[in-house]
């Protein structure tokens, strides 16, 4: 995966080793029901992030008592100590890492049509230069730091007298090709991209158009267009989604 051009390739950086990024997990989040607690509970239904035979790699979920939230860790084979097929989630209702509570269903429903959904970026996955194989790690201050950029790049842009980049046609009925994140408030297309997706959206969409018109995109590098799969690293779909096994 290349790091895209000049114009958003500073929001997808290397690794200081050269490894590239290849997606970014998140998990959506809810503040705990409970008053008492009102910790900030990750909505994870799994924990693995890589299954194969010789192979097992998973997030670690350390409570943070004093932060009221969770940190993940990336613990790959024998350090494994943990049943990675349990997360948070269960028949969906989620569990408060901290406290134990139950939100139910109904009430992560409720948090996320009030706006109150939010979302942590849990592990980032990355290629190293010359290699295939995925490496997993824990989400950094850089990382999120980097992102927070692109929530800020993307309010810039549509503060400017443009037409807005950010798709408002609403999704299909609840049911319609098993759309479903209706329920949670998401209503529009744009729901469904982050911050640093929608920016790269219009450059995505130019690669596209250049293939549909017989064009090659220059290959990476100064003044290059980024290759259209950059639109898809965040990955805001939560681990309740994601294939287990990835390669
Ligand atoms: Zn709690």
């Amino acid at each position: 995966m290349a790091n895209g051009s000049n114009a958003i390739g500073h929001l997808y950086p290397s690794d200081p080793d050269g490894s590239a990024p290849v997606a970014y997990l998140w998990a959506r989040t809810v503040k705990c029901p409970n008053p008492a607690c009102g910790a900030i509970i990750p909505l994870i239904s799994q924990l693995l992030l890589c299954k194969q035979a010789r192979r097992t790699v998973a997030l670690r979920m350390v409570p943070e008592k004093d932060r009221r939230r969770v940190r993940f860790e990336v613990a790959e084979g024998a350090s494994v100590t943990f049943d990675p097929a349990i997360g948070t989630m269960q028949r969906g209702d989620a569990k408060c890492p901290l406290c134990e509570q139950t939100a139910p269903v109904t009430y992560l429903r409720q948090e996320c049509r009030a706006g109150r959904m939010s979302q942590q970026l849990t592990a980032v996955v990355t290629v190293a230069a010359g290699s295939v194989g995925k490496r997993y790690r824990a989400a950094t201050k850089e990382d999120e730091s980097v992102f927070e950029q692109s929530v800020l790049a993307l309010e810039e842009l549509r503060g400017r007298n443009e037409p807005d980049i950010v798709p408002h046609e609403p999704l299909p009925p609840v049911g319609t090709l098993g759309f479903r994140v209706n329920n949670y408030g998401l209503l529009k297309w744009g729901d469904l991209f982050s911050s640093r997706q929608l920016l790269a959206l219009p450059y995505a969409t130019k690669v596209h158009d250049m293939q549909f018109h017989g064009e090659k995109p220059k290959p990476t590098g100064e003044g290059s267009w980024p290759l259209h799969g950059i639109v898809y690293l965040d990955d805001l779909r939560g681990q309740a989604d994601r294939e287990q096994g990835e390669e």
